[in-house]
């Protein structure tokens, strides 16, 4: 089968490589009809990561039931499904507590594991024709349909972008009537917006400095903050003081409009620094996040952040160690949330949601590429095109 394999610092190739088949019973080997290529894939394309030459990419895949082993009772061959990115036992201590984000048994190296990814075992991705499933009972969500219908986009964002930023809206405790700040107008943070409206959010800021993400984040129901205009936390500050709601508040309550409930960072450790977007500044949104958020509020962490990254700017960074202004979130009691999200904990519910026709997830994709082209759209998504948002693959 052909495959998009990693071969170096922004180099990946679509190459000759073995069909996986069935080598566990619980196994099953799926057809893939649609993988997207993530955000996350440029950290590996970029060469910050240590993921091994040859290593097949791709984390977001859906498709058709193709081969099952002996153990597989749930599902058989025609079988429509999209694979959650954590791959997971769903028996151990983590599992069995809802966190299949931090599998115990399915990655040698640590807790969790992953398709076609950097550290997160020995899984190769479905950015190809066909991909293995571990203990597939598991890790396959059964989908209504034919492949390539008009779900299949809304569908393929089940296998990450779309509980990752539901789980971001869950770190970051938006409620209903909550205020929120969204950093990164790209996939997570365009999708973020979908989940706080969902959530019945009462405002929502989102912050990039790319037009055409800006004008995706306004039409998705946030109000879009350009950094190139001035500290965020600032503009958000400003606009919630011409906001009706400073007529509705107590005495003293002005504090409120200083800031809102919940904070999401969906942008990560390449973050731009704001005033000069052609260099990477990590801590900034970080910073900012700590003086936006309101006393007793929430942040989410969605954004990656390495522990080891060959290409950080310093000693310090190429560590993971950051700085950030820990005091002003103590002060503030404010709650931080980390971490890759379960993604099989929401993964029923918001699949439901597209099928009960309240969400289509899917009109973030901006671009539909065949396999063979992988190569050229990881360079131009790399390059952050003006208009790339979510590009998809069809093998
Ligand atoms: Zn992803
Ligand atoms: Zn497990």
């Amino acid at each position: 089968m052909q495959a998009l394999t990693y071969q170096g610092a922004t180099n990946v190739a679509v190459k000759e490589v073995d069909n996986p088949k069935v080598e566990q019973a619980t196994d099953a080997v799926v057809r893939v009809t649609s993988a997207a290529i993530c955000g996350s894939d440029l950290h590996m394309y970029d060469g910050r990561t240590e993921v091994e030459t040859g290593k097949v990419l791709g984390h977001e895949i859906m498709g058709v039931i193709q081969e099952v082993g002996d153990g597989v009772k749930q599902l058989k061959p025609g079988d429509r499904v999209v694979l959650p990115f954590n791959i997971a036992c769903g028996d151990c201590y983590n599992c069995v507590r809802g966190f299949t984000n931090a599998c115990l048994t399915m990655n040698p190296q640590m807790a969790g594991a992953a398709y076609g990814y950097a550290g997160m075992g020995p899984y190769n991705g479905g950015q190809a024709g066909f991909v293995r499933v571990p203990f597939a009972d598991f890790n396959a969500l059964k989908l209504p349909g034919e492949a390539g219908d008009e779900l299949e986009r809304d569908f393929l964002m089940l296998a990450d972008i779309f509980p990752t930023a539901w789980h971001a809206c869950e770190l970051a405790d938006v409620q209903m009537g909550s205020s929120v700040a969204i950093y990164g107008a790209g996939p997570v943070g365009l999708l973020s917006i979908m989940s706080a409206r969902l959530r019945g959010a009462a405002e929502i800021y989102c912050v990039d400095m790319i037009p055409t993400r800006l004008d995706k984040a306004r039409e998705m129901g946030a109000i879009p903050i350009n950094f190139k205009e001035g500290k965020p936390s600032e503009q958000i500050a400003a606009l919630r003081h011409q906001s009706p709601l400073a007529e509705a508040l107590r005495p003293g309550e002005e504090k409120r409009l200083e800031g809102v409930d919940c904070g999401i960072d969906a942008i990560g450790y390449q973050a731009h620094d704001f005033s000069d977007p052609q260099h990477e500044e990590t801590q900034e949104v970080l910073e900012d996040l700590a003086a936006v958020i309101l006393p007793t509020g929430h942040a989410g962490i969605i954004g990656v952040y390495m522990n080891d990254d060959p290409g950080g700017a310093n000693e310090d960074l190429k560590q993971g160690i950051f700085k950030i202004p820990f005091g002003t979130f103590w002060a503030k009691g404010i709650t931080i949330g980390t971490g890759q999200a379960p993604v099989k904990r929401y993964d029923e519910m918001l699949r439901d949601l597209i099928i009960g026709g309240q969400c289509r997830p899917g009109t973030i994709i901006t671009h539909e590429a065949a396999l063979e082209d992988a190569p050229e759209y990881y360079r131009r998504f790399d390059n952050r095109e003006e208009g790339m948002i979510k590009v998809i693959l069809h093998p």
